[in-house]
């Protein structure tokens, strides 16, 4: 039995991990979950999986949780221990686990990254900022700990696996695909009046609000192609963007002898959630095997940079190293979060990072330890920034 800590486990990631765990209990046992408040979902959980360890970021979910009487009836026996407050999932963390699943979304979720690292567990890692904001150092922890970190990203884990066919020295380049998102094709006036509620009409992957506009602008695909170049020690000319809407290739890896080695599957993220998980092998995730037949073709195109300069002042950023790709993670956070809000169009999100990397850089560098005390400076930086720039109000349509 290979035993699993879930960081984050109500979340979207974190409840299809629970779906994977649930399809093969005779392989892994689930030992400690990671909540923020959701007590109700930790009591179900906990139940169903007799998990050794709960821990709540909120203090009052786990008072919540303790005096509920599912849980009062479990203390007289063999109920969880409960851990709760800031510190909690980078305890859970450091539990020594076959395998730890980072799925806390945003910089809240680094500590608990290099905590699971530094015990020397094997990271299946669902958090982009992590790798993002700190992806050297983080790499470098991992290498000094012998332990390895595995991609749950659905592009990460197609590189990953496609670069099992061949050596690293055979590697030529890697290929991002992107799905171009819900203005791949609209007219340039559309998205630039687009409402909040138009842009997060994600169409092939459900996903977060943050997540949904970043795809919209290709941020997303911005702060992949960094993740990316990290993970698999790439500069960002080696790593091309490619549009593919049904975002059916997942990636690929472009080998020196012309071969292109690609992972193709339905974008469904239980596949690469399970594969986190259960690598090195593969066991079933549910989905069903994707019938080229039925699919007909698949399209392709090149990215259009003036529809999306996200990508590119992300390649900015990449190639200016230090800060640069934490500080692009922070400005664009800034101008996702105030286009949600309507404070700024959509289009104004690419030219407020362009602005913060211009004036920020260089200021937000430190050891690992303070990274999320880093980026919480640079997306106060940004605000400043932000509010300094007079940007137009998005349409409320
Ligand atoms: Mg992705």
């Amino acid at each position: 039995m290979r035993s699993v800590t879930i960081l984050g486990a109500s979340g979207s990631i974190g409840r299809t991990a629970l779906a994977f765990l649930r399809n093969h209990r005779d392989k892994f046992l689930l030992r400690n979950v990671a909540f923020g408040k959701d007590w109700q979902a930790a009591l179900d959980i906990s139940r169903e999986f007799n998990v050794a360890s709960v821990s709540f970021e909120d203090t009052a979910a786990a008072r919540s949780f303790m005096a509920s009487r599912a849980y009062v009836g479990a203390r007289t026996g063999s109920g969880p221990r409960v851990v709760a407050g800031p510190q909690s999932a980078v305890e859970m963390a450091a539990d020594c686990v076959d395998v730890v699943l980072a799925a806390i979304s945003g910089s809240a979720g680094l500590p608990s990254v290099i905590s699971a690292i530094r015990s020397g567990n094997r990271v299946a890692l669902a958090n982009k900022e992590s790798l993002v904001c700190a992806g050297p150092e983080l790499l470098a922890l991992a290498a000094r700990h012998g332990t390895s970190i595995i991609p749950v990203d659905s592009e990460h884990s197609a590189i990953f696996q496609s670069l099992l066919a061949g050596k690293k020295s055979e590697v030529n380049s890697l290929l991002l695909t992107a799905s171009g998102g819900p203005f791949r094709d609209a007219p340039l006036a559309e998205m630039a009046n687009a409402s909040p509620e138009k842009a997060l009409a994600h169409p092939n992957w459900s996903m977060g609000h943050k997540n949904s506009i970043d795809s919209a602008t290709l941020a997303n695909k911005g702060l992949e192609m960094i993740e990316a170049a990290y993970l698999f020690d790439r500069g960002e000319e080696d790593i091309e963007v490619v549009i593919n809407p049904s975002s059916v290739l997942h990636s690929a890896v472009c080998f020196c002898d012309g071969s292109m080695i690609a992972q193709l599957g339905h974008p469904d993220m239980r596949m690469a959630v399970g594969y986190g998980i259960s690598w090195p092998d593969r066991m079933p995730s549910g989905v069903k095997r994707l019938s080229l037949a039925d699919m007909g073709s698949l399209h392709f195109s090149p990215v259009d940079h003036a529809r999306f300069p996200c990508l590119g002042l992300a390649r900015s950023a990449l190639r200016a190293g230090g800060d640069g790709p934490l500080l692009f993670n922070a400005a664009n956070e800034v101008g996702v979060a105030s286009f949600l809000r309507r404070e700024i169009r959509l289009i104004d999100i690419a030219p407020l990072v362009d602005h913060c990397l211009d004036k920020g850089m260089g200021r937000f560098r430190g050891p690992l330890d303070e990274v999320s005390d880093l980026h919480e400076e640079a997306v106060r930086f940004c605000r400043a920034e932000a509010n300094r720039l007079e940007l137009r109000p998005a349409v409320s349509t």
